[in-house]
């Protein structure tokens, strides 16, 4: 890695991964993180496609020690007015990991070297080319600076200023609630019209106990006032034992993400560089928002090896665009198709069988991109 000084910042799932790929090159790194304290006690699950993880292990970004969930399949259920849990329409193959997105980010935080400087309480704005404004108004300047600011980045806003979210026109309410009964292996699928619920087990806040992590994508009701009309259509089109659960949720439980789409032009320009949700947003579909961000920071890492001290920045960020600006352009694409079938356009569900089902995944490609690339596979963008 060329010598110098990295900003990151954000300081979630991609900033640490950053800060550990940039100190294992010898920079001197400061991770920026407006939050105070741990990002620990918020968020719910989070799914890691095994392959995904079994790389990223490889990589020297995660280990077994963080607790998790298994997923040997996935359960497409539909509501037939009889059985509690609901008619089983299709048991789709299906190999994930599941995390307590608290207890992720704990994993990757833990792995940040103790020489980083890692700023919580500190939101930033982003000068002109390597330059972090200070909340006491002051200036630093580094050789490279990362957005890994997530959704609303303010690192895209100073260097892509026309690119924003485009709204997917659903949202997703979420949440988690006490599991005590058997340790399920499934990820659930409700079929709902112009909808789905989706749920899995995660370990709870100390390890042990379970928890069901719970989304209802929906495309009814407004975002502010959702809360309503999403417990309606959970009693409505939800088998019983499942519906129960949503509703008995507390709302300090619960919260409601607008499905977005986006993509920046190039995940480079000058001295910053974007990764994470602050590049690409792919919807939720796709699982593989955390393996997304945490394989730009490998990419990252192997850029910089491969470039060396005797290297530049400008080579290291131009392998960088080169890797993962395809990665992320093609899992939006795909993610995006998946929405249109699992909730824009879902189908009559009451027809559809195993056979079909297979049809109807196969039509959106979703096995192009389902629980993320494969580290460093060639992409062209479609
Ligand atoms: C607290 C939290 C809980 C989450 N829970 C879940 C979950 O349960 N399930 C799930 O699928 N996804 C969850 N996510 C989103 C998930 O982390 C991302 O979709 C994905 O992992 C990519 O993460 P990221 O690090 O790129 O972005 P994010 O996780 O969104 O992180 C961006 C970080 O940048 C910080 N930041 C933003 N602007 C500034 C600024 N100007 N200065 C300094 N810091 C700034 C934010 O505080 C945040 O910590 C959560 C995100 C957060 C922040």
């Amino acid at each position: 890695m060329p010598v110098g000084r990295v900003a990151v910042v954000g300081g979630s799932i991609t900033g640490c991964a950053f800060a550990v790929a940039a100190a294992r090159g010898g920079a001197e790194v400061t991770v920026y993180e407006r939050t105070t304290g741990e990002l620990a006690d918020r968020g719910v699950g989070i799914a890691l496609h095994v392959d995904r993880y079994a790389e990223l292990v490889a990589a020297g970004y995660l280990d077994d020690t963080t607790p998790w969930r298994n997923v040997v399949g996935r359960k497409w259920l539909l509501d037939d007015g009889d059985s509690a849990r609901g008619r089983l329409v299709w048991d789709q193959p299906a190999a994930f990991r599941m995390y307590n997105w608290g207890q992720l980010w704990q994993g990757l935080r833990r792995r940040v070297p103790a020489e980083v400087d890692y700023r919580g309480g500190t939101p930033v704005t982003v000068g002109p080319d390597g330059e972090i404004g200070l909340p006491d108004g002051t200036r630093e300047h580094y050789d490279v600076v990362v957005g890994a600011d997530g959704y609303g980045s303010a690192v895209r806003a100073a260097v892509f200023p026309t690119i924003r979210p485009q709204y997917s026109g659903y949202a997703m309410w979420r949440g988690s609630c006490r599991w005590e009964h058997e340790p399920m292996d499934d990820l659930i699928s409700i079929c709902v019209p112009n909808g789905q619920g989706v749920m899995y087990r995660i370990p709870g806040a100390d390890g042990d106990e379970d928890r069901l992590s719970w989304g209802f994508y929906s495309s009814v009701g407004g975002l502010a006032d959702a809360r309503p009309a999403l417990l309606a259509l959970a009693r409505k089109y939800f088998p019983p034992f499942w519906a129960d659960l949503v509703t008995g949720t507390p709302e300090s439980e619960t919260l409601i993400q607008p499905i977005n789409d986006l993509v920046v032009d190039a995940y480079t320009s000058g001295r910053t560089l974007v990764a994470g949700d602050a590049a690409a947003i792919a919807r939720p579909h796709v699982a593989s928002g955390a393996v997304k961000g945490i394989q730009d920071a490998v990419a990252f890492e192997t850029a910089c090896r491969a470039v060396g001290p005797a290297g530049s920045w400008d080579e290291v960020l131009a392998r960088y665009q080169a890797d993962r600006y395809p990665a992320g352009a093609d899992l939006v694409r795909v993610a995006r198709a998946m929405g249109y079938a699992m909730v824009e356009d879902t189908p009559d569900w009451a027809t559809m069988t195993p056979e079909r089902m297979v049809d109807w995944w196969a039509a959106q490609h979703a096995d192009d991109g389902f629980g993320g690339h494969a580290l460093g596979a060639s992409i062209s963008v479609r």
